[in-house]
């Protein structure tokens, strides 16, 4: 059980006030720290977030997340005031994809569909023809014609998985995410060893070697909804461990192992250094100050926004 502290409590009563004066909605990853999950409106994966963003009638979105994920939500609301806690809340793997590389890539490979994961900037996804998450990659995927050839990008261990899974040939950008490629296969068997009967749950992020070892692969809502479908008691979750507060409250009577690093024994080497700058201090902050603001500029906002839209009609 977690310990609330007294500071805690009043940084709650006061995001819960700066809430309703603002009309705001909470939008939350579930990579977010646990404090942060429990003051949320919603919380969900990429997708779910940006479903959300898309059918909100507040006024303020406050996206508690990472920065491709609350531009995503300004693409889709331009009228509306859309803030994160920290602006500097990037991500490994939309920085492995700069918009100027990615769009030579795609000069290379003229008459191929442009497939881009949702963890890319603005400026990448206006390059793309159509957008996906971990959550609906293969059915964008069956939107494209057998005959036409996909560049997927950024994530290619997401890629490779995806192309194995639909029998598709797709040409990968070589994008990683640092937290999803550090899980140790090694160290993983030894836990499946010491944890007889104990599912291994991994993010399509992942290395295959881990995806090998994996009982099941998913999103992270696909990731959650398993631990109460599966009669399995114990889990080793390979990815970030956030995920871990809705897990053990969906399964209270299940245990949860982290999926170790291929470092030295950590317990915050798997937690995502982007997602964990958001705090509670600072999320209060940004509902105070309306700060820090989303932009973007409305030429750019109207390339991005075609490709989002594809992929939400898809669902
Ligand atoms: S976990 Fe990986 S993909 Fe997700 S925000 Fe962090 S760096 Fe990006």
């Amino acid at each position: 059980m977690r310990v609330m502290e007294e500071g805690a409590l009043d940084l709650f009563e006061e995001i819960g006030a700066l809430k309703a004066e603002l009309n705001a909605v909470i939008l939350a990853h579930y990579y977010q720290e646990p404090d942060i999950q429990d003051m949320a409106d919603f919380i969900g994966d990429s997708l779910a977030l940006a479903q959300q963003a898309q059918r909100t009638d507040a006024d303020v979105i406050v996206f508690c997340g990472v920065h491709f994920m609350a531009e995503t939500a300004k693409i889709l609301n331009p009228g509306k005031t859309v803030i994160l806690p920290d602006l500097e809340a990037g991500c490994s793997l939309a920085d492995s994809c700069p918009p100027g590389p990615f769009k030579e890539f795609i000069e290379r490979h003229p008459g191929h569909a442009v497939v881009s994961y949702v963890n890319t900037s603005a400026a990448v996804k206006a390059l793309s023809d159509i957008i996906c998450t971990s959550s609906n990659a293969e059915k964008v995927i069956a939107t494209i014609p057998e005959d036409v050839p996909i560049i997927f990008g950024p994530d290619r261990h997401l890629g490779r998985y995806i192309a194995e899974k639909t029998g598709r040939e797709m040409v990968l950008w070589p994008g990683t995410c640092m937290v999803h490629i550090q899980f140790s296969e090694k160290k993983i068997r030894q836990l499946k060893v010491r944890y007889p009967g104990a599912e291994v749950l991994a993010h399509p992020e992942c290395e295959e070697r881990v995806l090998r070892l994996a009982d099941h692969i998913g999103s992270t809502s696909s990731l959650l909804r398993r631990v109460t479908e599966s009669p399995a008691r114990t889990f080793i979750v390979a990815t970030e461990p956030g995920i871990i507060h809705q897990m053990q409250k969906a399964a209270p009577d299940k245990t949860f192992i982290r999926a170790p690093g291929e470092g030295p024994a950590c317990e915050a080497c798997s937690e995502c250094p982007h997602m964990r700058r958001n705090t509670l201090e600072k999320l209060r902050d940004c509902m105070r100050d309306l700060s820090p603001e989303i932009e973007i500029e409305e030429d750019l906002r109207l390339r991005a926004l075609r490709p989002i839209e594809r992929m939400l009609e898809v669902g």
